[in-house]
Formats: C-alpha cells, sequence, structure tokens
C-alpha cells in the first residue's frame, strides 16, 4: 500500500516529506485512513535520538484515530467505516504471561513499537502515523467511541492511557490526594482522569500561564515549581505523584511530598537517570515506580471511560509543514496541550 507522511531522515535533521510503502493486507489486518495523528514528546526524543541509536528513516507518529477502509478476510473485531485507534505498539508475543494478561505493553519479549523498530517478522521497517493511512492486526487495535471528536482522540491512544493505567493501578478516588508533575499532553490528561476518578488533584508546572487551564480541567491546586519554597508546605500531602516531565529534574523534592506509603511513578524518559536520595525513600515507606502506556484491554476501557464521562485532549491541530515548528514550541512547553497533524494534510 502506498503512504505518504513525514519523516526523519536522520536525528539531526528536520522532518521532511517521505512516501514509502506499507504491507499488503494479511487475514487479520485492517487498513486505516488516518484522520488525525497526536506528536507525543517520545516522537521528539526518538527522531533526536535521545534515547539512543534509532532507525531512520523513521516515520514517528504513536497517537493515531482513523477510519476502518479495508478488512482481511479473517477479520472479525471492526467493520469498513468503524473508528479505530492505534497506539505505541502494533504487535507483540502473545504467548509470554504478560501477553496472555492483556498487559502487551509490557511482553517479555519486548512489544513491537509502532515506529522506530523492526515488525516481528525482523526485516519490515515499522512506519508510524505521521502519514494517510496505516495496516494493523486488528487484536493491537482499538474501537473509538462514536461521541467524540477524532481530534481529541488521537492523544488518547498514547498520552491518555500513560495517565489512566497508573491511576487505576494506584486506585485513585475519592479521598485521594494525586499530584501531576508538567501540565504537557500527558500530564493534562492525568488532571482529568484523576479529576473524573474523584480524587483531589494538584498540578506542579513551571509554567504559570498554565492555571487558568490547569484549574478549567479539573485540578483543585495549581503549585508553581520554580520556586522550591512553594513545595515546602506540601510535605508528606500526597498518596500518589505522576511526574510526567520530559526533560531531566530533580525528583526528591518530589518524594518528599508523598505520604507514608506514598509512591511517585516516573512516566516522563527525559533520557537521563534521576538522583535519588535514599532517605527520602526511607522516611515513610515511600516508594519509587515506573508505568508504561497500557495493555489492549485496558486502552479499549479507557477510551469507553472517555467517551461515557465526554473526555478527550485539548489539542491544536496543524497541517503537516507545521510539525517542526510543533516539535520546537513542544519542547519549549509552548502547546495547549497536544498537537494534533491533520492527515489530510499529508
Ligand atoms: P510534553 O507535552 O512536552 O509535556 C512535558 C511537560 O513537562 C511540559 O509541558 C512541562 O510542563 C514540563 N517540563 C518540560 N520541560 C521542563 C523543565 N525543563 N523543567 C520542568 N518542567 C518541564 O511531553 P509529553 O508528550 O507529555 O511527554 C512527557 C514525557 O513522558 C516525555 O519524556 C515522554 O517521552 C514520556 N512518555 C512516557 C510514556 C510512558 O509510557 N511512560 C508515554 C508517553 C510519553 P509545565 O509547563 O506544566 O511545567
Ligand atoms: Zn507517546
Ligand atoms: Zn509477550
Amino acid at each position: 500500500m502506498k503512504s505518504r507522511g513525514l519523516a526523519a531522515l536522520r536525528a539531526s535533521e528536520k522532518l521532511t516529506r517521505f512516501e514509502f510503502d506499507r504491507r499488503d493486507l494479511q487475514a487479520h489486518d485492517v487498513a486505516i485512513d488516518i484522520a488525525f495523528a497526536g506528536i507525543c514528546h517520545s516522537d521528539i526524543h526518538q527522531a533526536r535520538e535521545e534515547w539512543g541509536p534509532a532507525l531512520f528513516p523513521m516515520v514517528p507518529g504513536h497517537e493515531i484515530a482513523g477510519t476502518v477502509t479495508a478488512i482481511g478476510s479473517a477479520v472479525t473485531k471492526f467493520s469498513i467505516g468503524d473508528s479505530i485507534g492505534v497506539g505505541v505498539f502494533i504487535d507483540s508475543c502473545r504467548t509470554c504471561a504478560s501477553c496472555l494478561a492483556g498487559l502487551q505493553q509490557y511482553c517479555e519479549t519486548g512489544m513491537t513499537g509502532t515506529y522506530n523498530t523492526l515488525e516481528r517478522d525482523g526485516t519490515t521497517v515499522a512506519f508510524g502515523g505521521y502519514s494517510n493511512n496505516f495496516v494493523i492486526n486488528e487484536d493491537y487495535a482499538v474501537h473509538i467511541p462514536s461521541n467524540l471528536p477524532l481530534s481529541g482522540v488521537a492523544p488518547l491512544l498514547c498520552a491518555g492511557i500513560t495517565l489512566y493505567s497508573p491511576l487505576k493501578t494506584w486506585r485513585a478516588g475519592p479521598g485521594m490526594r494525586v499530584g501531576v508533575m508538567g501540565l504537557g499532553g500527558l500530564g493534562h490528561m492525568g488532571v482529568k482522569f484523576a479529576h473524573a476518578m474523584g480524587a483531589e488533584v494538584t498540578v506542579f508546572s513551571h509554567s504559570p500561564e498554565k492555571e487558568a487551564d490547569a484549574l478549567a480541567m479539573g485540578a483543585n491546586h495549581f503549585v508553581m515549581t520554580k520556586d522550591p519554597l512553594s513545595l515546602k508546605p506540601l510535605r508528606k500531602a500526597f498518596d500518589l505523584i505522576l511526574n510526567t516531565v520530559s526533560a531531566d529534574i530533580d525528583i526528591n523534592l518530589y518524594l518528599e511530598m508523598l505520604k507514608l506509603d506514598g509512591t511517585l511513578v516516573v512516566i516522563g524518559l527525559p533520557g537521563k537517570p534521576y538522583a535519588v536520595n535514599v532517605g527520602a525513600l526511607l522516611d515513610g515507606r515511600r516508594r519509587i515506580a515506573g508505568s508504561m502506556i497500557g495493555g489492549i484491554p485496558e486502552i479499549q476501557e479507557m477510551l469507553d471511560f472517555c467517551g461515557a464521562h465526554s473526555i478527550v485532549s485539548d489539542v491544536e491541530v496543524i497541517n503537516a509543514d507545521y510539525v517542526n515548528t510543533a516539535y520546537e514550541r513542544t519542547v519549549a512547553s509552548d502547546v495547549k496541550y497536544r498537537f494534533v497533524i491533520d492527515a489530510t494534510t499529508f
């Protein structure tokens, strides 16, 4: 299948228009006409090789929302015309304990990413969602509720599930104090979900101009982090803190804010190790944990939750030619709150 999109040809270069082929439809595949593709900060980390050597040419994009245009002969999960979503992985081993539990993101042999990797045949380059179409095995795609706009849904496929999953794992709900570090693409979804689940939500941000938006999204409190003194009164105040910051920061300030048995979940992946003050862990039996996206059943659950609560991402819809500017603005924390590419402009 012929595809048009955008690719990074090398880590040091801007994304450029790119034409390529996708595999022909196999029995369990569906073909997708992409409507919108979100820009995740992970796209930028990878296109710039901030996580180590990458595979070029790279077509980034793992927040994909579109419509099914064709189905393979054995497909049962989707019909032509269905709204469909694809996230951060397109395949996994299907047989390990994680895969059998529906936690494909933690596949023991490694999930197959949506781009910047080879497919499981070991030879086909996986090209991502910054393009006009897509082909995927039906088991690795999800249904989009009909009441939600596809532009606001696209970011749910990564940013949404990545915050929904830890909030469910650590049982966010009424009576719980949840902190969200960084009001970006991920963080703003964390605020919306934690609020919808009934938790008391505090945003930690280094961008004072985001306060009104944070409160409108459901945050109860907004704390400016540029002045470390503002964090002092919040010592031992939180049950759960979700760190979505994409940059290298001092997480020890936030450990101090956890209550007894509180957990700091690391979600942002700046590419550099964090230094941890072990004393802050010992005091209060605090924990540091990690969390990575979510599996197919949980992505579907998250989308159904969004349908029921009318939750979507706040997006700035852009044309393909704006992507390099959008990358710069994302790195500068200047996006409200996710860039989404209109795929008709590829
Ligand atoms: P984003 O939209 O750029 O948001 C990151 C936010 O971090 C910014 O909006 C900003 O929030 C804050 N920030 C940025 N630079 C900062 C600095 N120098 N000091 C303090 N705060 C800073 O990025 P994203 O797409 O949400 O992704 C966030 C991170 O999560 C990335 O590292 C990404 O790779 C990672 N990620 C992880 C997973 C996973 O499964 N664990 C999935 C997707 C992405 P304020 O302006 O409010 O301060
Ligand atoms: Zn992502
Ligand atoms: Zn597996």
